[in-house]
């Protein structure tokens, strides 16, 4: 269904990784559904890179397979699929030796007044080699911009590399962080909430915030990703990126405008304001933990260690937290964030806790008066939902009960939710960074991460096991009934 969106000047994308699988499962089917609703103009072009030796004809039928499964039964969609493979060539290269480079850049200069973006859709180790080269080929003028992925390193020192080489070859407003929950509509729609409404903005602090939630929970295991995942854990593939980006998108101060970096100014002070977590309390404010088999997806699922096919690892696949956001508007509202792997559900949701009313008019039995919390759901079915106390219908005395006022966006205004690469990799071509992550937040982040993980490695105890299918360890249920809260669970209020 159409989105209504304006087209984007022509240009030029250079996917590196091409045939890897974010670009056949992510990138090329955004992309692709952008063309389709006309919003990518046909003299574009799309050049996916990888070592592998195969002609254009021999990838794009890779392409077309990986969009048929993205479109699924949708025949008019489908129908697009080959006019836009007339914008998609291949390009055999290594990243790491300089054979081949020569005629990349001349096919990729032939056209000069494109917008040249390149993705590098490739393990960070070769992000270096890519921008070096680019470089020795004058490919990165003013109008060249460059996207990265996470991970941005595996800690402060790493990120501080990655960010320097890239930074010597592009400048800042040229390098695109990817970080593409902040391409998903709720998230957008929190900026919309906060800042186009003034019910909200009013109430948006600690004298009626209880505390803020945040959840991302997956029901998969990890996969095919087990070899790097095992060097990475939740703390670093969702806390240091996700979930600390969403924190600040909530407790940010109002930016002066959506310019990229008024945005960016504001949650980098977030990012500032955290109590660091280290030896001296990270016992009590986070836990970590690491899926054993247990009952999931409707069947059994095996535990992480055989999934990965190891006899031991400290990897977390789990983590719960407590973090303190230590400014005037937040002072004593604590955040706590969850996140895991092998979760009974898939969802990913920031859910806000209003305080208790004041005073309670009502009878005893009219009822317990539950505090107002206001979910933004991220995924499945995107949408927000506001529990509000009602009167339930009727004679009988007044009662009272929370209902929901329910919004899922695909309902409200009757169009498919585009996925977050398709906002993300138009605002590139347009070059509009602000749902991109710069320098400053990325190691914002890492310098509060690395106390955390420090902690863990001199504490000498491993992550707390958990049953596959569960909400985590039962020490992340303490960690929040300690305050004398609990988990929102998914529906219920
Ligand atoms: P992948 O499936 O392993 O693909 C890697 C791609 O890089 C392949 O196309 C590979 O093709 C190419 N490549 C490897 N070495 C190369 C070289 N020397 N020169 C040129 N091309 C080279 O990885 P992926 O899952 O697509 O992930 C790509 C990046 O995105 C990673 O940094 C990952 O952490 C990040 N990411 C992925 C996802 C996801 O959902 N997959 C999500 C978030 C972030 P050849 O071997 O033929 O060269």
């Amino acid at each position: 269904m159409s989105t209504h969106a304006k087209p984007v000047a022509a240009f030029d994308l250079v996917i590196f990784g091409g045939t890897g699988d974010l670009a056949m499962r992510k990138l090329l089917p955004a992309l692709f559904r952008r063309f389709a609703d006309e919003q990518i103009p046909l003299q574009s072009r799309i050049l996916g890179v990888a070592r592998e030796d195969q002609a254009d004809g021999e990838y794009r039928d890779r392409v077309r397979e990986a969009l048929e499964k993205a479109v699924g039964g949708d025949d008019a969609l489908g129908a697009k699929i080959d006019d836009f493979l007339e914008l998609v060539s291949y390009h055999p290269l290594d990243a790491t030796s300089d054979d081949g480079w020569d005629d990349f850049a001349r096919e990729l200069t032939r056209i000069d007044d494109h917008v040249r973006v390149f993705y590098l859709s490739t393990s960070p180790r070769i992000f270096v080699d890519i921008c070096e080269r680019l470089r020795q080929h004058g490919l990165n003028g003013d109008g060249a911009r460059v996207v990265i992925e996470k991970p941005i390193g595996h800690d402060l020192a790493s990120a501080t590399e990655i960010n320097d080489a890239v930074g010597a070859v592009f400048a800042e407003n040229q390098i695109f962080r990817i970080d593409h929950y902040l391409g998903k509509e709720t998230v957008q729609n929190l900026l919309a909430l906060r800042f186009a409404n003034v019910l909200f903005e009013p109430l948006w602090n600690a004298a009626h915030i209880d505390h803020v939630q945040i959840t991302v929970a997956e029901t998969v295991g990890v996969e095919q990703r087990g070899p790097y995942y095992d060097t990475a854990g939740a703390l670093r593939d969702m806390v240091q990126n996700h979930l600390l980006q969403l924190l600040c998108m909530v407790a940010m101060e109002p930016p002066a405008s959506l310019d990229s970096d008024a945005v960016r100014d504001e949650k980098l002070k977030v990012l500032h304001t955290l109590k660091p977590i280290n030896a001296e309390n990270a016992a009590q404010t986070t836990v970590r933990g690491q899926y054993r088999a247990g009952a999931a997806n409707g069947g059994s699922a095996p535990g992480y260690l055989e999934d990965l096919g190891q006899p031991s690892s400290d990897t977390e696949t789990f983590v719960a937290l407590k973090a303190q956001v230590c400014n005037w508007r937040w002072a004593g509202v604590p955040f706590y964030l969850r996140t895991g792997k092998r979760m009974p559900d898939r969802v990913s949701e920031i859910v806000i806790h209003f305080r208790d009313i004041p005073y309670s008019i009502f009878e005893a039995g009219s009822g317990a008066i539950r505090a107002n919390k206001l979910v933004l759901r991220l995924q499945p079915d995107e949408g927000v939902k506001l529990w509000l106390m009602a009167k339930y219908p009727g004679p009988g005395g007044l009662r009272l009960q929370a209902v929901p006022l329910d919004m899922s966006f695909a309902e409200a205004f009757g169009v498919q939710q585009p996925d977050a690469y398709e906002r993300l990799l138009l605002d590139v071509v347009r070059g509009n960074l602000t749902l991109f992550m710069r320098r400053d937040e990325v190691e914002a982040a890492w310098r509060w991460i690395d106390p955390i993980l420090a902690a863990w490695e001199n504490s000498n105890n491993s992550p707390r096991p958990y049953a596959a299918g569960t909400w985590g360890p039962s020490a992340s249920v303490a960690l929040i009934e300690r305050d004398g809260r609990t988990w929102h669970d998914g529906d219920g209020q």
